[in-house]
């Protein structure tokens, strides 16, 4: 599809089955039916950067920052596995606080003692430090670029660069780390034809996992004026993901949850085959404020509504790992 005929389809109001009919089908043949849970931990809330969309921006100072301790990130992983999860995805602000190596420690007894898939979504790194977690057991790492507009990408991280963020995701593959970026939609500034050149980009990187979510406005920040992106056009843009990027895993976010009646369902409907239930502690998970609405929930009933969610759609919880299916990694889908 070439990158005119992506806009002009996000661009048309009209609701075209056809789209999400062929989205639905991708998936269906490269996934089936499964759906992947991936265990949240959001580590910690501290962050250095000053990203102008998000609640963890450094100079918000009305959120509680808090910082998990090794015992408390361990004790989550082990209630993931308890849970029967097979991966955890640890997620934080770039928090200048936890070194490489207390990390690679962490990470080392999930896999020893849980044997779990571990995914690290901590922001830019140096080549060592990406080097250091995968030696230690990272499998998985998640980027997003965000917005393949350099302008709007540093205006709206106005104490980051494009190509360093482009760089790392470089690295992330040459590392053999299963590497997942993606997008936010519906972005101040964005139009469709940058919609349609993140689209070709996610297409381009030939992505492990890609995670597109609506930008939601936080009160907290700068962009607290902001509305976000309609409806049936974030769940186009999801169906549009997934026919141009038939092999990568596509969560339905926590993002589509928030903002929208039945989201993460229609997101399902429209090509995702991922769901990421969020296990950190109550008091912790509700100061991980990127944006506000989110419902925090005990862990074995979001696992139930999440059940009750799949059946009525005809889907269920896969319990394999589900790697990336591009294989080079454990094996097909091990
Ligand atoms: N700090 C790391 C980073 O930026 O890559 C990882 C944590 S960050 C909170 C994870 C993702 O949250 C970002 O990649 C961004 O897409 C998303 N995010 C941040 N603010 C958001 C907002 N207001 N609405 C929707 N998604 C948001
Ligand atoms: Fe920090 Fe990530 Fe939020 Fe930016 S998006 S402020 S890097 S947590």
């Amino acid at each position: 599809m070439k990158e005119k005929e992506i806009e002009d389809l996000i661009a048309d109001k009209s609701f075209e089955t056809d789209i999400f009919n062929k989205a639905d089908k991708i998936r269906k043949e490269n996934f089936g039916d499964g759906v992947h849970l991936r265990a949240l931990i959001e580590f910690s809330n501290y962050c250095s950067r000053n990203c102008l969309y998000c609640g963890l921006r450094r100079d918000n100072n009305k959120l509680k920052r808090y910082r998990m301790s090794s015992k408390e990130i361990l004790s989550c992983a082990k209630k993931a596995f308890d849970m029967g999860f097979k991966t955890v995805v640890l997620q934080s602000g770039e928090d200048l606080f936890f070194k490489t190596k207390d990390l690679c420690d962490i990470v080392y007894k999930i896999k020893r003692d849980y044997g779990l898939r571990v995914t690290l979504s901590a922001g830019v790194l140096k080549k060592s430090d990406y080097s250091d977690l995968k030696n230690s057991g990272v499998d998985r790492y998640l980027l997003k670029f965000e917005t393949s507009d350099k302008k709007l990408y540093e205006y709206l991280k106005p104490d980051s660069v494009f190509g360093d963020r482009l760089k790392a995701i470089e690295i992330l593959k040459e590392l053999n780390y299963q590497t997942g970026s993606g997008i936010m939609a519906g972005l101040p500034g964005q139009n469709d034809k940058i919609l349609a050149k993140d689209l070709k980009l996610i297409k381009n990187m030939e992505l492990d996992m890609v995670s597109v979510g609506p930008f939601i406005s936080d009160p907290d920040t700068p962009l607290k004026n902001y509305s976000t992106i309609e409806e049936s056009k974030m769940i186009k843009i999801l169906a549009l993901t997934r026919i141009l990027s038939p092999f990568s895993h596509m969560p339905a976010t926590t993002s589509m949850g928030v903002l929208y009646p039945n989201g993460r369902k229609k997101a399902l409907l429209a090509g995702a085959n991922v769901l990421m239930p969020d296990i950190t502690p109550g008091i912790y998970g509700e100061n991980y404020r990127i944006y506000p609405g989110k419902n925090i929930k005990d862990p074995e009933d979001n696992v139930n509504e999440i059940k009750d969610m799949l059946s009525s759609i005809s889907r269920h919880i896969s319990y394999e790992f589900g790697d990336s299916i591009r294989g080079g990694f454990y094996g097909k889908n091990s």
